[in-house]
């Protein structure tokens, strides 16, 4: 299939950019309730030589952007001289959701659902379609960017389907520890883009309505890893200290309502059994202690203490058995500051972990 706008590579929304160069674009991709165009801000990078033309996204939910962060400090600080191919960077995909601090567009609708859109349909699928034709069906790979829904936070994971060996190759090199492994909620740009020929990964990182400076910097060293995994760039991807790749992740959920203590943070490597959080009355009395029904990795978990019945609590990652004594052994060993503990410690900052009450543990 001819893709779009191959007989000027260089030409991205409003602008042409050459060879060798970099720039700012716009692509207008919808219009306002005042009936102004809605213009989404691009900003493409090419090197001298060929080479593929790499996305990288963020905010396509309009409240997550870490990853908004993460590209501007790359245009504004870059690390490094683009040798050959394009990036695409887009700072801001759901702009008429981020203009609201808000994860849908305003008419309700989920942009990561709509993928790869309609120009006869609603408002997010016809945006989506916008961005899909113009943009991700022209590219060879794709880095998106997210961050937990509100009220979550995530330890840094990349999401990608491991099945295929390309995309599998260029999650790895991304070198993130924890690597889910998932096809991709149908309709969402990942799912869509992989299947439309660009390889596509998402990374899962931090909190909504922040930038987060160590989350800031994974992204950026995994977004250095990749372009040098693609010979893009000089030097050789950085390897993490361990990996876990996995397709088994469970969200553990409150049984009753109340007012939770955290036992594990983000990050936090846990035992069968182990206490995760104690439910307790707003006077301090114990309802239940909730625990890890199987050895994991803790990917992500509410940052909001109050609970009612059902509620998530905590998103472990299950490898596969008898690996989480050695990376115990390798996180133990990690200097604190590196990017792991650093980001352990980040993400645990502004949450009350303790251990668990001695009485507790007899419950
Ligand atoms: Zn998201």
């Amino acid at each position: 299939m001819a893709r779009a706008g191959s007989t000027n590579s260089g030409r991205w929304g409003d602008a042409t950019v050459r060879a060798g160069e970099r720039g700012a674009s716009h692509l207008t991709i919808s219009e306002n309730y005042a009936g102004s165009n809605v213009r989404i801000p691009l900003f493409i990078w090419r090197g001298k030589k060929k080479g593929p033309k790499v996305l990288v996204t963020a905010a396509v939910h309009g409240d997550e952007i870490n990853g908004t962060g993460a590209i501007r400090q790359l245009i504004m600080t870059p690390s490094f001289e683009l040798l050959a191919g394009t990036l695409i960077l887009v700072p801001v995909v759901n702009l008429l959701g981020f203009e609201r601090h808000s994860r849908y567009l305003p008419d309700r609708r989920d942009l990561n659902r709509c993928f790869p859109g309609t120009s006869e349909g609603s408002l997010a699928s016809r945006f989506a379609k916008a961005f899909f034709d113009n943009i991700v069906r022209r590219c060879d790979y794709a880095i998106d960017l997210h961050t937990a829904a509100v009220r979550r936070t995530n330890f840094p994971n990349v999401r990608a389907d491991m099945t295929g060996t390309k995309l599998a190759a260029f999650a790895r090199a991304f070198g993130a520890e924890l690597i889910v492994n998932n096809e991709g909620t149908k309709g969402s740009l990942r799912q869509s883009a992989c299947a439309a020929g660009c390889t596509t990964l998402t990374l899962e990182a931090g909190e909504v309505w922040k930038v987060e400076p160590a989350v800031v910097e994974f992204a950026l060293r995994g977004i250095h890893n990749c372009l040098a995994h693609l010979e893009m760039i000089d030097g050789e991807p950085s390897q993490p200290a361990y990996l876990i790749e996995t397709d088994a992740t469970k969200w553990v959920r409150a049984k009753h309502g109340g007012f939770l203590q955290f036992h594990v943070a983000p990050g936090t490597i846990v035992e069968q059994d182990e206490p995760i959080a104690t439910n307790t009355s707003l006077t301090g009395e114990e309802q239940n202690v909730i625990v890890a029904p199987r050895e994991g990795v803790v990917l992500g978990m509410t940052t909001l203490p109050s609970v009612a019945p059902g509620d998530p609590v905590c998103h472990l990652a299950f490898p596969r058995h008898g690996t989480l004594r050695k990376i115990e052994r390798v996180v133990r060993e990690m200097a604190d500051d590196s990017l792991h503990q650093r980001l352990r410690e980040d993400l645990a900052r502004n949450m009350l972990v303790t251990d668990v009450a001695e009485e507790a543990e007899d419950a």
